[in-house]
């Protein structure tokens, strides 16, 4: 077993999380891997850094898939017994002007964004090894779909003892409202990224609150973040930050130094927390 430091980032293949890993891999002292859900766009992506001297290394992992997490993570816990540094970058957002029926986009968002994101944390974050490393990208425009959620949905969202399973009822919830075309009625936003992205942050907060519980001596620390507006197939090309640019945040939140206390549990953005 190796007793190499290993970092991984999901949804690497391109866009942010492409820049996470070149930023690990000239940053991080330890083996960084690169994942993809497809193979092949993942070598080329790990073959594009090879050239500019980057070394990263690669494994597949399609988070909507738990066979695919679960390889995944038989094989950190194989070859270096946990991982020091998990980002958890994997997202995807439909386009404004997509015609695909509102509750369709609600269930494809939520299944990737927070569910699959949540079944990574599920089974890899037992793994991570103290002072490990754990960043949720999320979006700022989780805050701002909070504020169009209604009160009692913004108190629940904003609790400091709401649980993963509450949690996962409210998202689950929402993906049913909007098939009954009533999710304006029950208060929620008209955003299914807003929304997925409300679960992302609000995951980061309780697991950050069970690691206090459950691991306090293990000294991990785990926040949500945006990385900005960024140029990327997601956002376009008229965004504000180049895709190195939207790495620099969870980049640092991923390599806060060994004696760092914080930030942890927080919602990060220019590397400054946020008030959720
Ligand atoms: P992007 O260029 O579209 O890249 C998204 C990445 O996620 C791709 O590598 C994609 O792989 C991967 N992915 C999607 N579904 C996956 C799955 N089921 N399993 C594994 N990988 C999957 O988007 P981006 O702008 O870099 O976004 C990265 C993260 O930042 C997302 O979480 C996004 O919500 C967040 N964010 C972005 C912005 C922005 O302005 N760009 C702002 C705020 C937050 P494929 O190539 O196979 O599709």
């Amino acid at each position: 077993m190796s007793n190499v430091p290993v970092a991984v980032v999901t949804g690497s293949n391109k866009g942010i999380g492409f820049a996470i890993v070149r930023a690990l891999c000239k940053q991080f002292p330890g083996d960084v891997y690169l994942t993809a859900r497809d193979p092949g766009r993942g070598q080329e992506a790990v073959a594009k850094l090879q050239e500019e001297g980057l070394h990263a290394l690669f494994h597949q992992l399609d988070i909507d898939d738990l066979q695919s997490i679960r390889a995944l993570r038989d094989f950190l816990k194989e070859k270096y017994g946990g991982l020091n540094v998990l980002v958890n970058n994997a997202g995807i957002a439909f386009k404004v002007h997509d015609t695909t029926p509102f509750a369709v986009q609600a269930d494809v968002t939520l299944k990737t964004n927070f569910f699959g994101t949540r079944n990574v944390c599920t089974e890899l974050l037992p793994l991570v090894k103290p002072y490990g490393k754990v960043v949720n990208v999320s979006s700022m425009v989780s805050s701002s779909a909070l504020g169009n959620c209604s009160r009692e949905l913004q108190q629940k969202f904003r609790s400091d003892t709401i649980t993963e399973d509450e949690l996962v009822e409210l998202m689950t919830k929402f993906v049913e409202d909007t098939k009954k075309s009533v999710h304006e009625k029950e208060g929620w936003p008209n955003t299914a990224y807003g929304v997925s992205k409300i679960g992302v942050t609000v995951l980061s907060r309780i697991q950050a609150r069970m690691l206090n519980e459950k691991r306090k001596g293990d000294h991990i620390l785990l926040n949500a973040c945006c990385p900005g507006w960024v140029r990327t197939d997601m956002a376009g090309p008229q965004a504000t930050k180049s895709p190195d640019e939207g790495a620099e945040t969870p980049v640092y939140l991923a390599l806060l130094p060994s004696d760092a206390d914080g930030p942890h549990g927080q919602f990060v953005s220019n590397k400054t927390v946020r008030t959720w």
